[in-house]
């Protein structure tokens, strides 16, 4: 029997649904469309109750192996601080050990491993087994060349106490007023202490051969442009990026959820007239916020459909307890609500199988917390969106999707604090539901839904660009043992 002379690349996952779900499709597309042999890796975690259900529903094709790495537990390590980067970034390097002896044991060790934005320790291991090291950015060009450039904001500022400038010139991207990410306390992970945990990662991206970005050409022209001119100075290396995006799930593959009712509810409704609202795979909203949001819903008169979770004071505190446990909504919405809006609106706890909703021609636009995926899923849908970010890089997304890709509406402003009212709840929802507004958004979308079928497609950009590393990855030769 002939050897397979495919190339055999390791994907290492960090824990977390927006981070599992896209390696999981780079994964699938490789394996797929070019003809690549994937070894997947994923961390296990107490908050794995989606994970879990996405790794059981999964039809694997022959060469895409899933290795589900034995639990850990990291209560021991770090106080429960709720530092959300520090904490994957443990998980991972807990299950290093594991991924090490799988490799070992493996006939045909792999050649090539891919990280994601926060399991970049394993480059360690790539170091080892002398495998070639690349990074797949689960955000945006422009969120990854934000980061490339905060060592230098850190040597040229003093973060700690806060003196970062107005206006941020990030290379090869137009400058952006801080005020609009949030003001200076919110500028991604540039508050307090956090910084030091998302720092190892940064300065590994700059190690890899190459940055694989969950992106496509049409949709961040400039900034693509702009990273890869070779008169930019990088205090860190930048390495070459490859636009290889949008890798989303797709609807029709087995999802989480699936046959659900909700799906039902949608068929019954008109085209085009059901807001989505859905705030990622962590966010939470406080006691007040939920009761506004309900009550702004209610009174833009407008079909819904709202995946809700138990209040928290700790906005992405289901990223990082498990999902799924008992949620009532008639405990926490106004009373009443759940009666006046029956049959307009439909309250789901917890979770829906999201790509199956966004492709559903009943809906209409996305009330979105702005998470990466959340907005790839809808711009490939064609779904125009209101913005509510929450925390991590969502208010920079949140900021694009309205000033750069012209495809969403305001809604939570980035700078304030407190509560969002109703009014401007309601005043939001109708803009985008019934006004003429809501059709230009609408057809942007469109217009980028377009773009993202083709890139993807086999004479698309980002279907080159993933050609264009799997050759490269083909020149690597013998597997080799440390
Ligand atoms: N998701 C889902 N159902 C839900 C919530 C989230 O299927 O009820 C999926 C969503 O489709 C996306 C991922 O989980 O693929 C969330 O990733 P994103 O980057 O949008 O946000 P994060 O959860 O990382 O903040």
């Amino acid at each position: 029997i002939m050897e397979s002379s495919k190339p055999h690349v390791a994907i290492i996952s960090s824990p977390g649904m927006g981070h599992v779900i896209p390696c999981l499709e780079l994964a699938k597309c490789l394996v797929s469309y070019h003809d690549v042999e994937v070894s997947f890796f994923v961390p296990s975690t107490e908050a794995s109750v989606q994970q879990t259900q996405l790794l059981e529903s999964l039809v694997v094709p022959e060469d895409l192996h899933i290795i589900k790495l034995p639990p850990v537990d990291i209560s021991n390590i770090v106080p429960i601080n709720n530092e959300i980067v520090a904490r994957l970034t443990l998980i991972v390097q807990e299950s290093l050990p594991d991924v090490r002896s799988e490799i070992l044991k493996s006939p045909r060790p792999p050649t090539v491993l891919i990280s994601d934005m926060f399991s970049t320790h394993a480059f360690e291991i790539a170091d080892d087994f002398k495998m070639a090291k690349y990074l797949f950015c689960t955000f945006s060009a422009t969120v990854l060349a934000y980061m490339m450039y905060t060592p230098k904001l850190a040597q040229e500022t003093n973060i700690d106490s806060q003196e970062i400038p107005e206006s941020l010139n990030v290379p090869g991207c137009k400058p952006v007023l801080v005020q609009d990410l949030g003001g200076r306390d919110r500028l991604f992970h540039l508050n307090g202490g956090k910084v030091q945990s998302v720092f190892g990662h940064i300065y590994n991206y700059a190690k890899a051969s190459a940055i694989l970005v969950n992106t496509f050409e049409d949709l961040e022209p400039q900034t693509l442009q702009g990273l890869s001119d070779d008169n930019v100075r990088w205090t860190i290396p930048m390495p070459p990026l490859y636009p290889v995006g949008p890798i989303i799930k797709s609807a029709e593959s087995p999802s989480i959820g699936k046959s659900d009712y909700y799906l039902a509810w949608l068929d019954n409704q008109p085209s085009g007239s059901v807001l989505f609202i859905s705030f990622g795979s962590g966010g939470t909203l406080s006691a007040d916020q939920t009761n506004e949001l309900a009550l702004g819903l209610e009174l833009s008169k407008q079909r819904f459909l709202w995946v809700v979770r138990p209040p928290q004071d700790f906005t992405p505190a289901a990223y990082i307890s498990a999902v799924g446990g008992v949620n009532d909504p008639s405990e926490y919405l106004p009373d009443g609500f759940l009666t006046r809006t029956s049959g307009i609106g439909l309250v789901i706890p917890n979770w829906v199988s999201q790509i199956d909703v966004l492709n559903h021609g009943s809906i209409g636009a996305f009330l979105s917390h702005c998470g990466w995926n959340s907005i790839l899923e809808s711009l490939v849908n064609g779904v125009p969106l209101l913005t509510w970010p929450l925390y991590a890089e969502q208010h920079w997304n949140a900021m694009m999707l309205t000033q750069d890709f012209g495809v969403a509406v305001q809604l939570a402003k980035a700078s304030e604090e407190g509560v969002v009212g109703r009014e401007r709840i309601e005043r939001a929802v109708r803009l985008v539901m019934e006004e003429e507004e809501g059709k230009v958004l609408r057809n942007r979308a469109k217009e980028l839904k377009s773009s993202a079928i083709k890139t993807m497609g086999k004479d698309g950009s980002s279907y080159g660009s993933l050609s264009k590393l799997v050759k490269k990855w083909n020149e690597i030769s013998c597997p080799c043992k440390p």
